[in-house]
Order: structure tokens, then sequence, then C-alpha cells
């Protein structure tokens, strides 16, 4: 059953709507700019643009932002696709903002004869002047007074490719008196010869966002133009664009952005990461792109729990990365298959174990398998445990492997340590054990002892390379990396470390899409570098950590 809370801002604005009769239905849209890959903080707007159309019976559209032909690329529209169905959302339409060029272009030549957008001459630090202060009012171009005539012949030219980048642009005329900046006679269209990733050669000239958004939303009949806080100074533009050229009244609301500790989320940043490479690509597993979590083994179920989690909140917050790690934590617990991997192994030697005798043991492969689901387990005289589950000299409250301490392994028999073997420097080798057959489980009687460690068979273990990670950046918040320093002060020297696994032999042929449980220690999730001859797996979290979120 879903938990009952209260209401979050959107959805009573939503409710509102649909009961005023101010919209039939929602419709709303998630807006990417195709120059990057999408990223923790982009999943919060996924769920919450895309929650929102399910929760209400509406839709959503996937527009891209295209209007920066510089920084775009197809590379980054089909990974965005991907992306978002991955986390199991499907749009309505598929939009461009350069479809809407033509449109955008029939709207300013119909501003210009309106006698509200001029051609403007002056460079970019003559206007940046002339713009004023929040205290002072700026100072009008001296091209603002051009007729409609000249300004459209002017702006055709700049449309034909007559003049170079930066010569001109065209402007909103609104008051470079006004109290607000941004209707300081606006910037609409400026000029780059620009190749575009869709429409190629065919403009050169540009529509800036501020002209492009509202009316993208508009032509599309958004009802809810959801976005994040810092774009509410555009809201009073938006509407202004959208009342002054007469068309469907879409509106705009902005929410909290999502900022994690120790992660950075700007597309600008990460990008540098790939370029410099500092991480191995944008899906590198510390990365917090969603193709870099995937691949790290977060899956879409834990990504969507923790952002039900954080909810939608109108003020800036900083959430703990352990929150997200506690949700995929609870998610993988239901779901990831078990297996056992040693990963700095000593030798067992059991000592009364019959001659070349195997026993294979059904164990279960996780609790959300059909019943009855298992994977087999052989047993034989020589096994691997883990160094940290032996103590020579253990306090009393141990109770894995110690000189004649006995402990169960998991899934078979109890066995005791009767002898330890250390080579020249002192470092156990080896442990010689002997083990109970009366102890077999389901057979013989049971008998319990305080621990249970995982084992691997030494003859059927499968060679790993395990890629453990840790936080790429060392500050808890990083939007507060000192002005003297850069952000990449910050990294972790040690936010990959290679260690290796000796692994029980189901594991290689595991097929499961999701993380595996390495039982005792952590989930771990097979990396697309593997071959079969050499099994690279991902460390996607630890299995237990002290941390639980405060309403769980
Ligand atoms: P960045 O600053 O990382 O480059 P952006 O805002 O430029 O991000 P867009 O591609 O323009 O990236 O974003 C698409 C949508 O995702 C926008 O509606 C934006 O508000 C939202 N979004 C981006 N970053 C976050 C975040 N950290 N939390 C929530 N929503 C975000
Ligand atoms: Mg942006």
């Amino acid at each position: 059953m879903e938990e009952e809370r209260k209401l979050n801002f959107l959805e009573e604005i939503i409710e509102e709507d649909l009961k005023s009769g101010k919209c039939e239905s929602i419709l709303t849209r998630f807006p990417p700019e195709p120059n990057g890959y999408l990223h923790l903080g982009h999943a919060k707007s996924l769920c919450i643009n895309f929650g929102l159309a399910q929760k209400y019976g509406g839709k959503t559209n996937l527009r891209y932002d295209d209007t920066n032909p510089t920084k775009e690329d197809t590379e980054y529209v089909d990974a965005i696709k991907e992306d978002i169905k991955w986390l199991g959302f499907q749009w309505e339409k598929e939009c461009y903002a350069s479809d809407y060029f033509d449109q955008l272009y029939e709207w300013a030549e119909w501003m210009i004869g309106q006698g509200l957008a001029y051609v403007d001459d002056q460079t970019q630090e003559q206007m940046r002047e002339n713009r004023g202060t929040v205290e002072t009012p700026g100072k009008n171009s001296p091209w603002r007074d051009r007729t409609p005539e000249e300004n459209l012949k002017l702006f055709r030219e700049m449309r034909d490719g007559k003049y170079a980048d930066g010569e001109k642009v065209l402007r909103a005329k609104i008051d470079m008196s006004h109290p607000k900046m941004e209707f300081r006679d606006p910037i609409m269209y400026r000029i780059k010869h620009a190749h575009h990733h869709r429409t190629g050669d065919k403009w050169c000239i540009y529509p800036m966002y501020d002209y492009t958004h509202g009316q993208s939303d508009s032509i599309e009949h958004i009802t809810h133009s959801i976005c994040t806080l810092e774009f509410d100074v555009h809201r009073p533009l938006y509407d202004w664009y959208i009342k002054t050229l007469g068309i469907y009244p879409s509106h705009q609301y902005e929410f909290a952005r999502l900022n994690l500790t120790y992660t950075l989320m700007s597309k600008r940043k990460l990008l540098e990461l790939v370029q410099k490479g500092i991480v191995a690509g944008w899906d590198d597993p510390r990365m917090p792109t969603l193709c870099g979590v995937r691949r790290r083994g977060y899956t879409a179920e834990a990504l969507k729990m923790f952002c039900e989690k954080i909810g939608v909140s109108k003020r800036d917050q900083l959430m703990d990365i352990q929150l997200l790690e506690w949700c995929v934590r609870q998610d993988l617990n239901a779901r990831a298959r078990r297996y056992m991997v040693v990963q700095d192994p000593v030798k067992v030697k059991i000592t009364n174990w019959p001659e070349g005798l195997v026993e294979w043991y059904d164990c279960p492969l996780n609790p959300a398998e059909p019943e009855g689901a298992t994977r087999k387990v052989p047993f034989t005289g020589e096994l691997w445990i883990d160094r940290a589950d032996f103590m020579e000299d253990a306090p009393k409250k141990f109770f894995r492997l110690k000189p004649d301490g006995e402990v169960r392994l998991k899934y078979t028999y109890i066995v005791k340590c009767n002898n330890v073997i250390k080579d020249a420097e002192g470092n156990v080798t080896e442990l010689e054990c002997t083990y109970d057959p009366s102890t077999k489980p389901g057979g013989g009687e049971w008998r319990s002892v305080k621990g249970t460690i995982h084992w691997v068979s030494c003859d059927y273990a499968k060679e790993l390379e395990l890629r453990n990670y840790d936080r790429l950046f060392t500050l808890a918040d990083m939007s507060q990396v000192p002005e003297d320093k850069d952000y990449k002060d910050f990294l972790n020297p040690d936010s990959l470390s290679i260690g290796r696994g000796l692994a029980e032999p189901a594991l290689a042929d595991d097929d499961s899409a999701i993380a595996v449980q390495f039982e005792r220690t952590g989930y771990y999730i097979k990396d697309k570098d593997s071959t079969p001859d050499h099994l690279v797996f991902n460390k996607t979290v630890s299995l237990k950590d002290s941390y639980k979120p405060e309403q769980a």
C-alpha cells in the first residue's frame, strides 16, 4: 500500500486547475538541452514531470531544448532517450525546439511589424554598459528607433547570412528602465554561423532561451511547465511573450533542484571530467550520470524511490547521498541474487574430507525468485575464506573462525580450526580444519554455533576483477568550493581501487539484469568490460551502513 502523504505544491496546483476547469487534462514536458548526459538531478525532474502526468492521467512530451548549436550533438540526443526509457518513462511526443524555428522566426517578423522588436548594432560590451543596474535605469540603444521596415530588412539580412557573428542582434522593444532587468529589451536572436545537429546549415541566427521556451510550451499546449528555481526570474518574460503573441497560455512553475553530498551535477563540469580523462567516460561508475549510476548497479526503482522520498520543495536543499545508497540497498536486498565471493583469500584445508569428494548444494538465489530457484554450489576439501573471518588472537566476542574454534560454513557443515600454518614472515597461509559430518543441513542433528561465514571451493573458484568505488569528491557540499580553489582540488584520489575476487562458479553464468549480492559484503554488478575469461564486477554499494533515513 502506498504511504499516505500530503500533496506537494505542484499536486495542489494541478488538482486546483483540474477542478476549476482551467485545463481538462495535464501535459508536462521534460526539456533537456542535448549538450551532455542526464544526471541524478535530471532524474528528479523526470520523476516530477512524468510522475505528475501519470498520477493525473496526463502526458509528458520530451522536448530537446536545442537552440545552442555549438554545444549540442546527436550522441546526447540518443543517450537521453535511452536514459529516460531506462527509468521506465514513456514520452508522448518527441519534440525539438528547432522544429519551431520557422514559427519563431515568423513571430519575430510579426513583432518587428508591430514595433515590438528591433535590430541592434551595439557590441556586447555596449549593450552591457547600457543595460544599467538594478538601482539605475538603462540607456536606450541608438538603434532602438529604427522603423519596422528597416528592422525587417536588417533582420532578413541577418537570417540570410549577411553579417558576422555578434554584429547584430534582434531585441524585444520593452523598456530600458524596467525594474526587472530581464525586461530591458531582451535579446531574441543572435547570429551564429554554426551547423546545427538537426537543421544543418539552414539557419545562421538562433533564438534565445527566453524567446524559445515559453513559445515551445505554448505550441505543444503544455499545461504545466515545470522547471528548477533558477528559472523563476525568467517567468515574467515567459508570460510576456505568450501574452504579446496571444498564443496558448502555458504556465511555468519552479521547484528546488537536487543537490547531493559529495556530488557535482553541472554538465559543464562533468564534461570537463570526461574530456580531461579524470574519469573513464560519461558512464564511469563514479559519475552521477544516469548511465554512470546504471553501470554502477543502481536501479531505476531505487532512483524513483529516492525521488519519492526527497519530495518536491521550493527551497534548495543538499540531500545526503547516503539516502540514495539506502534506497539502492533496499531495492537490491529484495531482488538481487546471492553468491559467495572471497576477496582476501586464506585457504582452509578440511583434513578429514574424503579425497576427491565433491558435494553439490542447492542454495537459494534470492527471496524474490520463484520458490525453489537455486544455484548449485560445490563443496570440496580445500576452500577459500576471507582473511577477515579468521583471527588468531581473537577476543571473546569474535564468533568467526579462530584456533580451536568452530564456525558454520554457510549452507554446509560446521568446521573447527585445528592448526594455523604460516609462511616465513608470519602470515597465515592455511588453516587446517576438520568438518563435523553430523552438522550437514537437512541431515543429521541440528547444532548451532554463533558464527556463519562464506567460502568458495578452491577447485571451482572463478577469478574476478573487482572495481571498488568510493566518492568522487571529498567535499560534502560541492557548492562550497572556496574562491581560490577549483572543484578538481577536491577529487578523491582513492575513488577507484581494483581488487580481486574468487567466486563460486554459478556467478559466471548469472544472467540477472541487476546487481547481485556477494553474501556478507555488498552488491556488485557485472561490468561491460567482462569477457568470458575475465569477469569484471563493479561495486554498487556495501551491504550494510549505519545510516538510517529519518522517516524510514
Ligand atoms: P546543468 O546545470 O547540469 O547543465 P541544466 O539545467 O542546464 O543542467 P537541462 O538539460 O537544461 O540541464 O535540464 C533539463 C531539465 O532538468 C530542466 O528542466 C532542469 O531544470 C532540470 N534539472 C537540471 N538539473 C537539475 C537538478 N539538479 N535537479 C532537478 N532538476 C534539474
Ligand atoms: Mg539548461
